[in-house]
């Protein structure tokens, strides 16, 4: 079966497209800027030489027709038909309290994931077009939605509550929710297959850091806390996020300096984190070359960033009264050696030794970076979000028609 995984962003759209008998990726790409002049298509088969186009889509039903003409091309595509495309995954941010797993698209579905928009305004809008425009231009395949928030579902009411009036909850759904659920339960499920060890056995913190990041506390296989909140915005400091502040500074900041709702919004969540404070980058990258060549607003940044980094994995410790297992995954979790060391020297008081030659070999597949003494393992996993997407979508839809 070929499943096609689509992630779609309000001004984007990425796509993979897998072979489910051997779960290999025939091609990948990504339309940018849908509704602005110049999109661009960036397509990628397996093995082939990636083209990139810039036209104008304005908006994604055409995005997508884009995409299957690619994939159907006679050069540059990979399938003689789009009805060899069985099966489509979606990507959904929010799930509310509704979506507890994958489910396959119908309209109670469809419904849910529109009445979530209100907690999800950019995101789940976004998710919705993509849903609609594979309707549109493949009419009558199934189609899956995978939800970031479901993982995170288990969560215990006293970690999933604000101690704020009731009513808010019960009115609003006010409380946190998570996000990255679907990377913190597949890196999991690889530390224990990597340990040999059953994951019911097991205290897992995962630490899913790119330019968002949440950790989550994995206890016995399931999330009992995770960093992120009612939104994204909550939690460790980010790229352009500010992660924890306290509350009243919201108020404060907007009387101060007049600003709207939608300006403290996107102060927030735009113009803070590793940017505000380094004054030149969001991308961990930049910030270490920086640090390297004596910055030291740079310097700080990356201090901030390791130190409330470091400082959720002694609350999560807390939380499940120890830890066995801690991970590292996505863009900065997977690359970036400084921070992973940084992190780890000071967890000590854990029993975290770091393997140094360990922590620096890169390659791409999970692997263990805590010596052997260490009496937590340390290891390094790959995300693979789009694979779980697929895979979530082929078991349902080869459940269907079984
Ligand atoms: P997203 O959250 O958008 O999916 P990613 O998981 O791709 O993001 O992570 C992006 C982050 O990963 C950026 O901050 C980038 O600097 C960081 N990153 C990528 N490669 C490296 C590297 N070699 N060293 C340090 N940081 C890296």
């Amino acid at each position: 079966m070929k499943v096609l995984v689509i992630n779609s962003g309000s001004s984007s759209l990425k796509y993979q497209l897998y072979d489910m008998t051997n779960e290999s990726v025939l091609a990948k790409g990504l339309v940018e800027r849908i509704g602005m002049d110049s999109s661009i298509l960036t397509h990628k088969p397996t093995g082939g030489e990636t083209i990139t186009e810039v036209s104008e889509i304005l908006e994604h039903n055409t995005a997508i027709r884009k995409v299957l003409d690619k994939l159907v091309h006679k050069e540059q595509g990979v399938l003689k038909s789009v009805t060899e495309i069985e099966a489509v995954g979606h990507r959904v941010v929010h799930g509310g309290e509704y979506f507890k797993e994958s489910m396959i698209v119908d309209r109670v579905a469809k419904e849910k994931i529109r009445e979530l928009i209100d907690l999800a305004p950019l995101h789940n809008p976004a998710a919705m077009m993509g849903i609609n425009a594979t309707e549109a231009n493949m009419p009558g395949v199934a189609q899956v939605v995978v939800v970031d928030t479901a993982f995170h579902q288990t969560m215990p009411e006293k970690a999933y509550l604000y101690a704020i009036p009731r009513v808010l909850y019960n009115k609003y759904k006010v409380r946190r929710y998570g996000a990255h659920g679907t990377s913190h339960q597949y890196v999991s499920r690889i530390a224990a297959e990597f340990l040999k060890k059953p994951i019911k056995d097991l205290k897992i913190i995962t630490c899913h850091i790119g330019n968002g990041g949440s950790l989550t506390a994995i206890l016995n296989g399931i999330s009992v806390d995770t960093s992120m909140g009612m939104t994204p915005l909550e939690g460790l400091m980010m790229g352009t996020r500010s992660g924890d502040l306290d509350p009243a500074i919201v108020p404060y900041v907007m009387n101060k300096e007049d600003l709207t709702v939608n300006e403290v919004n996107s102060m927030l969540n735009k113009h803070s984190g590793l940017l505000a404070i380094s004054g030149i980058s969001s991308d961990m990258r930049e910030i270490t070359d920086g640090r390297a060549a004596g910055d030291p607003n740079c310097t700080l940044a990356f201090d901030m960033y390791e130190y409330r980094l470091r400082k959720y994995i002694g609350a999560y410790a807390a939380a499940m009264n120890g830890v066995d297992v801690i991970v590292f995954t996505a863009g900065i979790g997977e690359n970036s050696i400084i921070v992973r060391e940084a992190v780890c020297e000071n967890l000590t008081y854990l029993g975290v030794e770091l393997d140094k030659s360990l922590n620096a070999i890169r390659n791409d597949d999970p692997r263990r970076i805590s010596s052997s003494n260490s009496k937590v393992e340390v290891l390094v996993i790959p995300t693979n979000e789009e694979l779980v997407i697929a895979r979530d979508t082929y078991r349902l839809i080869s459940g269907t028609q079984a």
